[in-house]
């Protein structure tokens, strides 16, 4: 009860680090895409924003030098037209941008060309002279108008008596390229944010998904130590025990205690093989075994580890049979094949009572070699046909404490055949017992 209360309580704390990392994550990615998008926007919004000045600006420029060259234009302008006195029918420079005005003024500020300005006057009177700035890019606001402006000082030897020695003022109506620039901030203000906000809902499902490996393994690696811990725990406390036990009897002779002895001493060779095989997986895990692969055929198999467990099965009263016949070439790290085959052996004399049979034989399947380890034993379910190769999985723990075991033999085996790039599973011997069979790649040019 309290063990179930303990891991419900482990759970959600683990779901609630998970769900803080996942917010965090989440946290940064919006950040960025944050700061990407912004820095993005104001990059593009400056580029668009200065060439629209440049444009403007050359505009300006060419005017001004028009003016200072040869002001033929400008000429009519100062001299009107007896017949057209207010300039109406006056024919542009076709080279003059299309919303520009000239102001010219005098020493004193006074505006010199109002009647060539027509309707133009009543908004741009309000523009005073101000000679500090003088060949000064500007930008002016009148009456709510936006111009780019830019004022010279025409030398007095210019042709042109309108312009010789006075201020001149060249200025562009910006209002249409403003309204451009504001129209495109807003575009790109909605497309940006519509975008992040994209980008987020992608990133949320990224994060997600990527986070689902990492969780797992942290997962199994939890669920790993807890189990090793709970290994360890239980011939510890057998060992406690019977240790406490003999400090009661401190007069009693080593044979009166021979069974606490053998008891502890039994439990200590289940450490030893325990600790042993731990450190096989980790080492595995960490992938820091050196693995020794040669090309070799399969015959080895026969003098070590097989021969030996022939003494073993008869003296247990059941039937081993040998039937390996073919020889292909493979690529292998002999002492692992040798420990997959002592797992696998071992497993099925533990599994097969007595007067059973235990069969060892092969064959080629394409350009697979197969080698099958066979046993009229208790067989296994089909519920647990892929479970049995996890770590720690056992399918009836009490009888397996009993025979020794921790789970851990076939996860092992697993590894050496996945190192192997082979593969590995069990199915049913019928009509009673289980076959395991390992499947290992043939190398096909020698
Ligand atoms: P163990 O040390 O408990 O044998 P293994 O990883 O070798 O651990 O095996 C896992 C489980 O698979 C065993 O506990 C057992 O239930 C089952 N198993 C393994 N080999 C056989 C077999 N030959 N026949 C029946 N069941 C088996």
């Amino acid at each position: 009860m309290l063990g179930i209360f303990f891991k419900m309580t482990q759970k959600t704390r683990q779901s609630k680090i998970t769900r803080r990392q996942q917010f965090k994550l989440f946290l940064s990615i919006m950040v960025s895409f944050a700061v990407l998008f912004l820095t993005l926007g104001i990059i593009i919004f400056n580029l668009f924003q200065s060439s629209t000045y440049r444009s403007i600006d050359k505009d300006i420029r060419n005017q001004v030098v028009s003016i200072k060259k040869q002001p033929n234009m400008a000429k009519k302008e100062i001299d009107p037209d007896p017949h057209d006195p207010d300039g109406q029918n006056k024919k542009p420079d076709p080279k003059a941008p299309f919303q520009a005005s000239i102001l010219v003024f005098d020493d004193q500020g006074k505006l010199l060309n109002k009647s060539s300005l027509g309707n133009r006057y009543s908004v741009l009177k309000n523009i005073k002279l101000n000679k500090r700035n003088i060949n000064v890019k500007q930008t002016l606001v009148v009456k709510n108008m936006n111009f780019r402006s830019m004022l010279i000082k025409v030398s007095k030897k210019n042709n042109n008596p309108m312009y010789a020695g006075h201020y001149v003022l060249i200025m562009q109506n910006i209002d249409t390229q403003i309204q451009a620039i504001e129209n495109f901030e807003k575009i790109l203000i909605i497309t940006f944010f519509i975008f992040w906000v994209i980008a987020l809902v992608v990133s949320y499902f990224l994060s997600r998904i990527n986070m689902l490996p990492i969780m797992k393994s942290w997962k199994q690696q939890t669920e790993f130590v807890n189990d090793a811990a709970h290994e360890l725990r239980t011939p510890l406390t057998i060992i406690q025990g019977k240790l406490e036990y003999m400090l009661t009897k401190p007069n009693k002779t080593i044979i009166d205690e021979a069974e606490a002895i053998s008891v502890s001493l039994d439990e200590v060779n289940r450490l030893n093989s325990l600790t042993n095989n731990l450190l096989v997986l980790a080492r595995s895990d960490s992938a820091t075994t050196q693995s020794n692969f040669e090309l070799t055929t399969p015959d080895f198999f026969l003098k070590d580890p097989i021969e030996p467990f022939k003494d073993i099965i008869n003296s247990q009263s059941k039937v081993f049979q040998i039937n390996l016949l073919h020889k292909p070439v493979l690529n292998l790290d002999r002492d692992k094949i040798k420990q997959l085959l002592i797992i696998l052996l071992d497993n099925a004399t533990k599994y097969t009572p007595q007067n059973g049979t235990i069969k060892i034989y092969d064959q080629i399947e394409g350009s697979k070699y197969q080698f099958i380890i066979s046993d009229t034993g208790v067989g296994v379910a089909d519920n647990d046909k892929k479970k049995i190769f996890g770590r720690f999985y056992r399918v009836d723990k009490s009888r397996n404490t009993n025979s020794g075991g921790h789970g851990l033999g076939l996860a092992i085996a697993k590894q050496i055949v996945e190192l192997h790039h082979g593969n590995i599973f069990v199915r049913d011997n019928l009509p009673h017992g289980s076959e395991f069979v390992v499947e290992l790649p043939i190398k096909r040019n020698h």
